[in-house]
Parts: C-alpha cells; structure tokens; sequence
C-alpha cells in the first residue's frame, strides 16, 4: 500500500473511533488468525450488578455490606482520612464514589454500588432507618482502612480496626488459609454454574459472606463472534475468572476455546502459546491485568475507555467500547492491503 492508502485508512479508522498506532500495525491485522479476548469488560458490559449477597455468620447484613463496601473504596482522596466533620467526610465519599468510581476494577465498583444503595436507599431492608443510621454514618459511612493492596486476578485485601478483610476469588481465600465450608461451596458453584461470579470475604480470617454478582454480555458480542469465524479467524476466551463461570459465559457467547484462572502474566503466555506456530495472534482487553498480553500480541487492542496502561500497551484502541470495531479493525487492514497485490 502507498503511505497516502495509510493515511487515508487511518483516518478512515478515526472517524469510526478506531486509533491506530502505526502503519505496522494496520498492515499486521489484516494477518490475525486467532482474536484471544479478555472476558470482564470485554466481552461483557463491565456493568456487573450484585445479584445475591448472603452473610454465613451472625453478622448484621448492613454491617457485612459496609465492611466490604470499605474494603473496595480503599483509594479514598487522602483528605478523606484527616477531614474533622462528618458531613465533609459524607462529601468527600460522593464525591470519590462520582468521580472515582472506587474500586478501579468492575467488580469492586459493583459492590460498592449494591451497598450504598441498601444502606441508603432499601427502605424494605432491615438495617435501614433508626437502627443503622448510627452505623452507617460513624464515618461518612465507610470504616478507616489501611494496608490496602489490590491483588491482581485474585481480590483486595486490607485491614479495619486492626482486622484483616479479604474480599476476592477461591483462590484469594485458600492462599490465606481460611476455611470454605462445604455449605459456602455449594453457594458459589450454584452462583458460577449460572454464568455469575462468586466473591468470597473473609473479616477476621473467617469466611463472613458471599456475593454474587452477574456481567451481563455485550449486546453485539455473539454476533461479532459469529463474523470472525466466518472471516476464518478462531475466537478465545481468557480470563482471570474461574473455570465454571468462564465456561457458561464462552456457551452463551460462541467460544469453544476458554482458558480461565489466568494471572495477569499468564494471559501472555496464552498469547505467546498461539504464536508458537507462526500464527499472528490478536488480543483485545480492557484492564491493567491485560496490558501484559496486549504487548506480547501481534495486535494488542485496548477496548473502550479502558485504563491508560491498557492503552499504552496496545497498537490499536477501539474508542468506541463496541466489539464490532475488532471487525472493522481487521477489514480496514485487509482493504488497504489486499487490494494492491
Ligand atoms: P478478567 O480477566 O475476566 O478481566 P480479573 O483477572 O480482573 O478478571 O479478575 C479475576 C478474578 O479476581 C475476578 O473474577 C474476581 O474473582 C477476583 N477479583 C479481582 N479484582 C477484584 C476486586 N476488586 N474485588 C473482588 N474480587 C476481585
Ligand atoms: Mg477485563
């Protein structure tokens, strides 16, 4: 191609939302024999909503929700911390909950959203009116947290009064040896075998509660799934999720191939495991926890308004959120470079 059908496509690519970084980049799309994609926020909506939430010990169901809720709100702004009144405290937490949306990951902001609005808005639920409003507003109504750390793939931990919080996946929990009750299992793959992700919290090292939180598909996704199998090009799944949930989500979408409970540096050994044989290999994710994978692809795509490592690590973002851009990503390479040969 002339560097003018370069520069014609790419700006043709722009006008649809498509940025693409590079001459190379365009030239090597048109090559893709797999599209390996991220499932949470990719796929999926990312506008995960709590779906059940069950507590397995005496603990107060509100108490249990603001617990949690602290624990995924953990990147407060820090005047938060050192604000004397309660009412700039109350200002700063909607302020953060607007602005920063808490939790950067899909997940926390779920939570955070499903606790708010119980503890505030459920007039039909047990811990709201006079005997929680004390609880819910001793601090702006989330606890102080400290020694917060995000684990990627896996959960947040920190600690509220000294107590550590773990609120994650299996994995998260087995890793700090509390105990899963056969009872508590048995909720979650009820949970996972209906397409839903199970999150586990443990205060104080005991297994408190479980939520259950649903990502519902991108409308266009079984659709674009369908139009790169017809363009030969091999759909797969990767996903740090686990295995159950990841399965019902790959059935509803189309995907036979599926690789879950992958670490952030795993999914770029899964992108690096289909190039073995030559093959060019494009992966199309959303999160930090995919940047590794999107540099090691032969085309990383940064979906979305996504995070800005995700974006620095791919060669094209699809601005749009929508998936059909992976398609128009790949014809636009094709029309620029099959044509003149
Ligand atoms: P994906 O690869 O599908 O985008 P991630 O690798 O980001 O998923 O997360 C994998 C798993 O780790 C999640 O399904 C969840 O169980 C757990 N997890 C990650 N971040 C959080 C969080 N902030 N709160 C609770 N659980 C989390
Ligand atoms: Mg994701």
């Amino acid at each position: 191609a002339t560097p003018t059908a370069v520069m014609v496509a790419t700006g043709v690519g722009a006008n649809n939302g498509v940025l693409i970084k590079g001459g190379d980049s365009l030239e090597t799309a048109q090559k893709v024999k797999y599209v390996i994609f991220d499932k949470t926020g990719t796929l999926t909506q990312g506008k995960s909503t709590v779906t059940a939430a069950r507590v397995f010990t005496g603990m107060d169901r509100g108490e249990f929700l603001t617990l949690v809720a602290s624990a995924e709100t953990a990147q407060l702004p820090h005047e938060y911390w050192h604000s004397e009144t309660r009412l700039r405290k109350i200002l700063l937490t909607l302020y953060h909950l607007i602005l920063f949306a808490s939790s950067e990951h899909p997940l926390g902001k779920a939570i955070v959203q499903y606790a708010r609005h119980f503890l505030f808005f459920d007039e039909s639920s047990p811990t709201s009116g006079t005997k929680n409003d004390a609880a819910v507003f001793k601090s702006g109504w989330l606890y102080d947290v400290s020694d917060f750390s995000a684990l990627p793939g896996r959960g947040v931990q920190c600690f509220i009064d000294g107590k550590r919080i773990l609120v994650g996946n299996r994995k998260l929990l087995e890793e700090n040896g509390i105990e899963i009750s056969t009872e508590v299992e048995s909720f979650v793959v009820e949970l996972e075998e209906s397409a839903k992700t199970g999150i586990l919290v443990a205060y104080d090292d005991v297994l408190t509660g479980v939520l259950g939180i649903a990502d519902p598909l991108k409308r266009e996704a079984s659709v674009v799934i369908e139009g790169l199998r017809k363009m030969g090009v091999i759909p797969v799944m990767v996903t740090g999720d686990n295995w159950r949930t990841a399965r019902a989500v790959a059935k509803e979408v189309g995907i036979e191939d599926v690789r879950a409970e992958v670490m952030p540096a795993g999914k770029a050994d899964v992108v690096r495991s289909f190039q073995k044989d030559g093959s060019i290999v494009a992966m199309v994710g959303d999160g930090i926890n995919d940047s590794p994978a999107l540099a090691a692809a032969d085309v990383g795509m940064a979906i979305g308004a996504g995070t800005d490592v995700a974006i620095e690590a791919a060669n094209y973002v699809l601005m749009r959120d929508n998936l059909e851009d992976v398609i128009t990503a790949i014809d636009l390479s094709k029309k620029t470079f099959l044509r003149i040969r």
